[in-house]
């Protein structure tokens, strides 16, 4: 069972700016959230910016402006503040070397001041005896630490400014068992670990300290992140411990798998297959290299979104659709699963398709109009809403409409001949010139007059329907896909439906000797 405190549940989203949000970022991101208001709690944003070496420049407002796309909202963090504040790691630097400084007087940390060449020499060794070197409770006694050195050695080498870091003591001979919400109970042997550096010369904490006096200090009650940090559960447990702190309850999601369904999803499953794996488009400032986003490629946030909540949650019922606020009061943790998901782009089109058929026509019509407006095309808004009513449920992207209706906005200037040499009798532009006539003296230009037209014209050429219609929708359209001809007629005008069928029999005439 999920153990929800009685007090407020305070969740938090931790990202350390060093790149673009992958979308399993983002999921983390948005699991939080729904737990927070599933439980009535809280949502905090805190940027964990503390290993300079890998701070990118663009990343904080980057994944600050996918956060805000995807619609997930916090009630404190960053940019909302509130009464844990700074929240971001490097605006809060003092704190750190207090919390280290009461480790080492708890005697659960040590100061090292191997120089790092001295390290490297170690692990060469190691390497060339098969060995694997960890700085470790077997061979810390052996190295040049507080714990190893005489106590008056120490006090010289911190007094003239050698450098050091901070370790944590891992635990000797010990068995580890604690609980991970989604993975059940978890037991590992402290002599798997090894004595992970704390604090760093350059006077920043590692990610370890500054995670766990955080979320200590934030009142953070359940600590809900990837998978990847499973690994580094140990010691975080152990660093509560060391405190003497009260543990957050943990909750480890399980990885977003490639579409074959072996290894986690990456950038490069992303551009082999052609689907985004980043919510918003970015642009590295390094190498200028563009990795696309959904945003750009066409995909409503609410789809996405819908899409990431069912990838690791499963409801429990058929139900796929959620709006977000169905997924406020639906989510639990207890129903994420322990094994991976995976991601299935068809799927990520499906859920668009769904949010497009049901999108209220004036904002497509609005959207529709810009890229329109782009390609140097202005309509009135009333033809492309009925052109957009018309290709709706065949696109799964508003920039798909395009594609489906261009011939409702530009003269084709090829058509497909390969359909004209299959399909076309020699009899065929002689109807076609005879209807032509019949447009010309039609009464009414409307869809069910010309239908009427077309079915009555053919009946006196002793022809089928589709001799007619067949080649007509390729000489408006250009090829042989589109909404209801009739319509398309209307649409186009009477004086552009003649001018494209004569347009195209001289083109095709020209064209199929
Ligand atoms: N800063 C870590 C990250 O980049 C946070 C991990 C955690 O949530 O504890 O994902």
């Amino acid at each position: 069972m999920e153990n929800i405190p009685t007090s407020e549940t305070r969740v938090r989203f931790a990202p350390s700016p060093t790149g673009p949000l992958h979308i399993g970022g983002v999921r983390t991101a948005l699991y939080n959230y729904l737990f927070a208001r599933h439980t009535g709690g809280k949502m905090i944003l805190r940027i964990e910016d503390t290993d300079k070496n890998r701070f990118v420049p663009g990343a904080e407002e980057y994944i600050t402006a996918s956060l805000e796309w995807a619609g997930i909202r916090f009630d404190e963090g960053i940019h909302a503040g509130g009464p844990f504040a700074p929240y971001r790691q490097s605006d809060r630097k003092e704190i750190y070397r207090h919390y280290a400084e009461e480790l080492l007087a708890r005697g659960q940390a040590y100061y090292a001041f191997d120089a790092p060449e001295e390290l490297e020499q170690k692990r060469k060794e190691a390497e060339q005896e098969k060995r694997v070197f960890t700085y470790d409770a077997s061979v810390r006694v052996h190295l040049k630490n507080s714990l190893a050195l005489p106590e008056d050695e120490v006090q010289q080498l911190l007094k003239s400014g050698s450098p050091f870091v901070i370790r944590f003591k891992i635990p000797e001979n010990e068995t580890l068992v604690f609980q991970d919400i989604i993975r059940g109970e978890i037991s590992v042997h402290t002599a798997t670990l090894d004595d992970k550096v704390l604090f760093k010369s350059d006077g920043m904490p590692t990610y370890h300290l500054a995670n766990v006096v955080d979320d200590h200090l934030m009142e953070i009650t359940h600590v809900i992140r990837g998978e990847e940090w499973l690994p580094s559960l140990p010691l975080h447990v152990l660093l509560y411990s060391g405190f003497g702190w009260e543990m957050p309850l943990f909750a480890h999601l399980p990885l977003i798998l490639k579409p074959e369904g072996t290894g986690k999803l990456s950038k490069r499953d992303g551009d082999r297959l052609g689907f985004p794996v980043f919510p918003i488009e970015w642009k590295d400032p390094f190498t200028g290299e563009i990795s696309s986003g959904y945003r750009e490629a066409g995909y409503f946030s609410e789809a996405m979104v819908n899409m990431l909540a069912l990838l690791g949650w499963n409801p429990g019922t058929e139900q796929e659709i959620f709006s977000m606020d169905e997924l406020f009061r639906e989510f639990s943790l207890e129903r994420v699963g322990k094994s991976g998901s995976r991601f299935d782009p068809a799927k990520a089109r499906w859920f668009n398709h769904h949010y497009l058929v049901n999108c209220p026509t004036g904002e497509l019509t609005q959207r529709f109009g810009k890229i329109l407006a782009e390609k140097g095309i202005r309509r009135n808004p009333d033809y492309i809403e009925r052109v957009v009513e018309l290709v709706r449920e065949r696109s799964d992207f508003v920039n798909d409409f395009w594609t489906q209706s261009h011939f409702f906005f530009e003269t084709p200037s090829a058509w497909d001949l390969d359909t004209v040499r299959k399909k076309w009798k020699e009899e065929t532009p002689g109807l076609l010139r005879a209807f032509r006539d019949v447009i010309l003296e039609m009464g009414e230009f409307r869809a069910e007059n010309i239908k009427a037209e077309a079915e009555a014209f053919a009946r006196q050429q002793g022809a089928g329907l589709g001799q007619l219609m067949s080649p007509l929708r390729l000489c408006l359209v250009g090829a042989t896909f589109g909404p209801d001809l009739a319509l398309i007629c209307e649409m186009l005008g009477r004086e552009e439906v003649m001018a494209r069928i004569d347009k195209a029999l001289v083109y095709i005439a020209a064209n199929t000797v």
